[in-house]
């Protein structure tokens, strides 16, 4: 044999070596795709998102993906899974978590079109352009120049869109779970959460907090009963003063917090935290006092004392809090018989993933490359994800947001003027590029 034909032969038993992927064609797909997949409402409610399932669906055909949809609740919910298959081997699947909803807008408040997607001073605009259209494109890109590169993964990587995070999740991961859990079977999940920022959990430093769990969510009504009575003739029984007394008393800073292993993992690497609400939200159990009603007829009467008054609070408590506990101390601290305390609404308590993973190491590796001197630490999120109900069986959940964002577009989220940065949307593409080709 001649040492051509060996040479030959052994490049030919050599794995191919990818090549990269042509970052230029991606990220104008990537910003054509998001511009696309933003002006498609997905206000929820309703959550109908089979539009939105179909344009994504349409663009992973395209490139050869098998594409599973399911419709499933009475006013569109649709989800939709894709699978990139692995080399087979043992290891159950990464799953890529995304949801296709969005909260509702404020038209008069934004200067811009919440659904036209325009780019302007290097941003993109949008209703879902954080939360999360733009993780989701994110994910779905690094997934197509994955699979374009021919990389074959050792496990399978799934992705997951998902109808209606935004309302709880019936029939989107809930659903899910109950129907095809096979389909979304996996050891880890990457789901939205987290978020990069230099400024935002540290000042001045660059610091990537992943979510590895989330606060649990407590939704209380308290309703107090007073005597009806005219305007002109005060009364100490009025159930307005009775539910205010009892209110100031609720509101008081929780005592039930104490420290949490991973804000305390969380201080130890980067140093003391900026002081924000949302820094300040991971660190107690709070209480936020979301509505009040009472009055008779509507608009209220000025002149009539009404017999109830009703308030809604927002109780957010840190994993490994017993919900119980803490709603027994809530109405403890009322302690007033003419007030009813009960529950609207509560999440599960799913704990924290662990962080000590070689997936949570291939995730600082990647951002530490793209971001020299990023710090990566494990975080909670003080809101509600999907990835609470994957937790809960198990999954080893992390919420990874791979932009950086200043505090002034992290406050856009659920609120007006959402948007992201656009180069930092776009590095975001070869993090998780980087974090999958791993797996
Ligand atoms: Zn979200």
């Amino acid at each position: 044999m001649t040492r051509l034909w060996l040479a030959l032969l052994l490049s030919a038993s050599l794995p191919a070596q990818a090549a990269d992927p042509d970052w230029t064609k991606w990220n104008a797909y990537a910003v054509d795709l998001l511009q696309q997949y933003i002006r498609i409402p997905t206000i929820d409610p309703p959550a109908d998102t089979r539009a939105s399932a179909s344009l994504i669906q349409n663009e992973f055909q395209k490139q050869g993906f098998a594409v599973t949809v399911y419709p499933s609740g009475p006013s569109g919910q649709t989800n939709l899974v894709i699978r990139l298959k692995g080399k087979g081997n043992s290891a159950k699947p990464l799953l890529l978590s995304n949801h296709m909803d969005v909260v509702p807008v404020d038209r008069k408040a934004w200067h811009i079109d919440p659904f036209g997607a325009d780019i302007k001073d290097g941003l993109i605009w949008g209703r879902g352009a954080l939360d999360m259209k733009g993780v989701g494109v994110e994910q779905m890109v690094a997934l197509m120049a994955l699979h374009e590169a021919g990389i074959v993964p050792s496990r399978d990587i799934v992705m997951l869109c998902t109808a209606d995070e935004e309302s709880g999740g019936e029939y989107g991961i809930d659903w899910m779970i109950k129907n095809h859990p096979s389909d979304i079977d996996a050891e880890y999940v990457l789901d939205e959460g987290g978020l990069g920022s230099r400024e935002a959990l540290s000042r001045d430093k660059l610091v990537f907090g992943v979510a590895v769990g989330e606060k649990q969510l407590l939704w209380l009504k308290m309703t107090a009963h007073g005597t009806a009575g005219h305007g002109s003739q005060p009364i100490a029984e009025n159930a307005n003063l009775i539910l205010l007394r009892g209110l100031e008393k609720a509101l008081q800073l929780p005592p039930l917090s104490k420290p949490n292993p991973t804000v305390e993992e969380l201080v130890r690497q980067v140093g003391p935290l900026a002081q924000n609400k949302f820094t300040s939200a991971i660190q107690s159990n709070t209480v936020s006092l979301t509505s009040l009603r009472s009055g008779l007829g509507d608009p209220p009467k000025a002149n009539v004392i009404p017999s109830i008054a009703e308030a809604t609070l927002d109780c957010r408590l840190l994993p490994g809090v017993n919900g119980d506990e803490f709603l027994s101390e809530i109405k403890a601290r009322v302690n007033d018989p003419r007030i009813q305390v009960t529950e609207i609404r509560r999440s599960a308590d799913a704990g924290a993933s662990t962080a000590d993973t070689p997936l949570f190491r291939d995730i600082q590796k990647s951002l530490g490359q793209h971001y020299p001197g990023a710090t990566v630490a494990p975080m909670l999120v003080p809101y509600g994800t999907d990835s609470v109900q994957l937790r809960k069986r198990g999954v080893v959940a992390y919420g990874l947001i791979p932009m950086v964002l200043d505090t002034a577009t992290l406050a856009t989220m659920h609120s007006d003027e959402e948007r992201i940065p656009l180069e930092s949307f776009l590095k975001g593409i070869q993090v998780l590029y980087d974090v999958l080709k791993n797996q």
